[in-house]
């Protein structure tokens, strides 16, 4: 294509609310056949809630929000956002935690009224020989198969409880879904959540391939993966967690409404955060370079 039509093909962009770092980047986009989409804040709002608490036996609710809901006070994550409020909304002020630190992918542990507490996946616990009791874990399982994210809670070294938590499947998610596969393009979702969960979302919005409970240090690996069985990747992400993975891949889609980190990456800013203009991109990039398809 003439640098004339490259620009057409940049401005055109940017009505359509797309971001494009440079003129370049057209070409990697008329390329893609995977489109690798992130779950949490790409496929889904990203706004989560609290919906529910389960607990171990002799546990008192109220202290689970409070103990939990401190905890995640001190975390940016968009479980942890839900947890806080939501603990907040039920039960006021909540105490301030010490020694608090992250796992990223995992959870967050750290010190509530002099409680050693630890929120997140199971696996979490799990590194910790804390186990959730049987009871607890099939009701965790069943809350997950109908698409919530459920969080254990742990303190003092025993498992005390589950939180539900659930965040809605952006309204426009299907059909964009529906207009990359008429572009051809296999859509694969991705996420550090639970299977049962992202297996739910999936359904929700037509997606076949899922690639679940995958650390953040580890999406880069599957885009590389992913590249080596000759595919050419587009990664779809809005969080910290993807900024590797849209480095990465063939090309880069960050979704405005997410982080820095993650518009820093991307070779593309999807401005409104509105799944459709990822197809909307290729579109355009193909009849910008002149490809029949
Ligand atoms: P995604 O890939 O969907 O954007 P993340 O990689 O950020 O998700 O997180 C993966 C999983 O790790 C979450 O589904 C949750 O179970 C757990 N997790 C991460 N951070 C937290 C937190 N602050 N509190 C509780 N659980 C967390
Ligand atoms: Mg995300």
């Amino acid at each position: 294509a003439t640098p004339t039509a490259l620009m057409v093909g940049t401005g055109r962009g940017a009505q359509l609310g797309i971001l494009i770092k440079g003129p370049e980047v057209l070409e990697s986009t008329r390329r893609v056949d995977t489109v690798v989409l992130d779950k949490t804040g790409t496929v889904t709002a990203g706004r989560m809630r609290l919906r529910g608490a389960l607990t171990a036996p002799g546990v008192d609710e109220q202290e689970l929000l409070r103990l939990a809901g401190a905890l995640e006070h001190a975390s940016e994550h968009p479980i942890a956002r839900a947890i806080a409020d939501g603990a907040a909304e039920r039960i006021g002020d909540l105490p301030a935690p010490a020694d608090f630190r992250s796992e990223p992918g995992l959870g967050v542990q750290g010190t509530v009224d002099g409680h050693a507490v630890l929120v997140g996946r199971e696996k979490l616990l799990g590194a910790r020989a804390i186990e959730l009791p049987a009871d607890l874990a099939a009701a965790k399982a069943a809350a997950e198969s109908e698409g919530r994210t459920a969080v254990a809670v742990a303190w003092d070294g025993e498992a005390r409880g589950v939180l539900l938590v659930a965040d809605a499947v952006k309204e426009t998610s299907a059909e964009a879904v529906a207009q990359l596969r008429a572009l051809g393009l296999t859509p694969i979702l991705l996420t550090g959540d639970n299977r049962l969960v992202a297996e739910a979302v999936a359904r929700e919005v037509g997606i076949d391939d899922v690639i679940a409970e995958v650390l953040p240090q580890d999406k880069v690996d599957v885009v590389k993966r992913l590249q080596s069985e000759g595919r050419t990747v587009a990664m779809v992400g809005d969080g910290i967690n993807d900024a590797a993975a849209l480095a990465t891949a063939d090309l880069g889609l960050a979704m405005g409404t997410g982080t820095d980190a993650a518009i820093e990456s991307g070779d593309l800013t999807l401005v409104r955060g509105d799944l459709r203009v990822a197809a909307d991109a290729i579109r355009l990039a193909r009849r910008t370079l002149g490809t029949i398809k």
